[in-house]
């Protein structure tokens, strides 16, 4: 069980849990809210792997970033790198900081 959480890297816990969230709207297809939803949001630290889980979300922020900004109702780069690094302990400078790297 271990082992194939480690190999899947965001497989793992995020496919079994069935709370995914895609290109364009960026929504949990199960819940409907924005994705990363608070279902995964409320998965524990140690079960996230962020070794794994960095590098997968960094990949979908790119993306995300992309469709989500200038949207009128929609949240700033800063937001949605924070909503989808939410395992990590990101200052608002930071998280700026990260946003303008992706753009
Ligand atoms: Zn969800």
């Amino acid at each position: 069980m271990q082992e194939w959480q480690t190999n899947s890297g965001l497989g793992g816990v995020l496919t079994v849990s069935g709370h995914l969230g895609y290109h364009p709207t960026w929504d949990c297809e199960r819940c409907g809210e924005p994705w990363p939803c608070p279902a995964l949001r409320d998965i524990p630290r140690h079960q996230l792997r962020p070794a794994a889980l960095i590098p997968v979300m960094a990949f979908l922020l790119r993306g995300a970033i992309r469709d989500l900004r200038g949207r009128a109702e929609g949240p700033e780069p800063p937001e949605i790198v924070r909503r989808f690094l939410w395992f990590l302990p990101l200052t608002e400078v930071e998280a700026r900081a990260i946003a303008r790297r992706l753009r």
